[in-house]
């Protein structure tokens, strides 16, 4: 039997390696919509490679361009934000949310709402609107398959037991290029030096999020959603091999752990193939060549965004969107090399000391708070140099 697939964000880390999961099995998936922001060459490839019935590009100046790099194919061709959304509901199987960032929200509820099966990657927006979305997901039907590596070993570890006999999840941390560095040596941290995880291959934000451990504070709130479990029963770990992908801990001490290769085709065919497995090309786990497994507390001092977020997420409401959007604001300005590594948690503190929304209650208020966040976020990078 053939599933019908869909994939929003096809260009970026996390859809390529959905689409080579793909590829792998081209007989067994059907590929409905393929969605990209710019990437014109990429989205284009993509659409030709799997036959895909439509391909959306976000940027509607781009819609020509995609016409062009399209000819000659029975592929639709789409174009603006909205025609993201209408993919999203597009009758299919199951549906990979991987665009990055509350740029994804709307795409992603709207599928949610359609009661899809949907494989979630896109964790910026299930931490600014959490309650929603699970609401939502609760009131269609819809199902949700954790993509992110900690919460797709969670959800494993989870299968078969009752949620009432778990004590404790514990999510691991690879510590990032700069588990073991100075404040010093982190103050001078560039664009290069920060995406360069040690262990895993992935886009740009999430890899500046894994380096000033923004990525394990935004994980806390997206697990405390999933798996409706409060703050003081979520804990971190840094295990810097990157072998354990996180644990849960029972009432009886049982404690399940997954394990693989740091390779995000594994969780992704765990989603895809559910409630079955398939093959993925990962290179097998070697456990004897990798020889041992540490854990450490994490250093809070050094990290303070995993502080700033269990702050956000104990306070609930609207923290966590300001959160969110003050952190992809001052990463961005990390990039564009506007602002240094250690004032992206220094603009989030003070985004958040400055802006206090009441709780949203719609969608468009969490965009609301989103957008003012940002503007909050600019204000508060005035005159910062990199
Ligand atoms: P990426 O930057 O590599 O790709 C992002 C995708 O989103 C691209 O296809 C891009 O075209 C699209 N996009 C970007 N801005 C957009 C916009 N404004 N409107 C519509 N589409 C837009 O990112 P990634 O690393 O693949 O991460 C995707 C999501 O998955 C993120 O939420 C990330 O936190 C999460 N995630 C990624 C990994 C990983 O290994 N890369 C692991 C766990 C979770
Ligand atoms: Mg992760």
């Amino acid at each position: 039997m053939t599933r019908s697939v869909s994939i929003l964000g096809a260009t970026g880390s996390v859809g390529q390696s959905t689409l080579d999961l793909v590829l792998r099995e081209p007989n067994k998936f059907d590929v409905v919509a393929l969605t990209a922001h710019r990437d014109v060459a990429g989205l284009a490839k993509a659409a030709r490679a799997t036959n895909a019935k439509l391909a959306v590009i976000s940027d509607p100046t781009l819609h020509g361009a995609l016409v062009d790099a399209l000819s000659g194919t029975n592929t639709e061709i789409a174009s603006g934000d909205e025609a993201v959304t209408d993919a999203a509901c597009r009758d299919a199987d199951w549906l990979m949310a991987a665009i990055v960032g509350c740029a994804g929200l709307k795409s992603t509820m709207a599928a949610l709402k359609c009661g899809r099966t949907v494989a979630f990657a896109n964790k910026e927006s299930l931490v600014s609107a959490g309650s929603l979305m699970i609401s939502a997901a609760e009131a269609s039907g819809a199902t949700l398959l954790p993509v992110d590596s900690e919460h797709n070993a969670i959800f494993q570890c989870l299968a078969g037991n009752s949620a009432k006999t778990v004590r404790k999840i514990v999510l691991t941390a690879s510590g990032g290029p700069f588990r073991t560095s100075t404040l010093e040596q982190m103050a001078a941290a560039t664009p290069e030096t920060a995406v360069k995880h040690p262990n895993w291959s992935m886009g740009a934000k999430i890899s500046v999020d894994s380096a000033t451990m923004m990525n394990k504070g935004l994980e806390l709130i997206e697990a405390h959603y999933l798996f409706a479990t409060e703050s003081a029963r979520l804990g971190v770990l840094f295990h810097p091999q990157s072998v354990v992908h996180s644990m849960v801990e029972y009432i009886d001490g049982s404690v399940l752990a997954q394990m693989g290769s740091p390779d995000m085709r594994i969780p992704i065919a765990s989603t895809l193939a559910w409630p079955d497995r398939m093959e993925t090309g990962a290179e097998p786990l070697n456990l004897a060549a990798i020889g041992r497994l540490d854990f450490e507390e994490p250093d809070l001092a050094r990290f303070p965004a995993l502080t700033l977020a269990r702050d956000a997420l104990e306070a609930g409401g609207a923290r966590p969107a300001v959160l969110n959007a003050a952190n992809e604001t001052a990463v961005a300005a990390f990039l564009a090399r506007r602002i240094g590594f250690l004032a992206i948690a220094d603009v989030v503190k003070a985004v958040l000391d400055r802006y206090d929304p009441a709780d949203p209650a719609t969608i468009e208020d969490v965009l609301a708070i989103d957008a003012e966040a940002r503007r909050v976020a600019e204000t508060a990078m005035k005159g910062l140099t990199a």
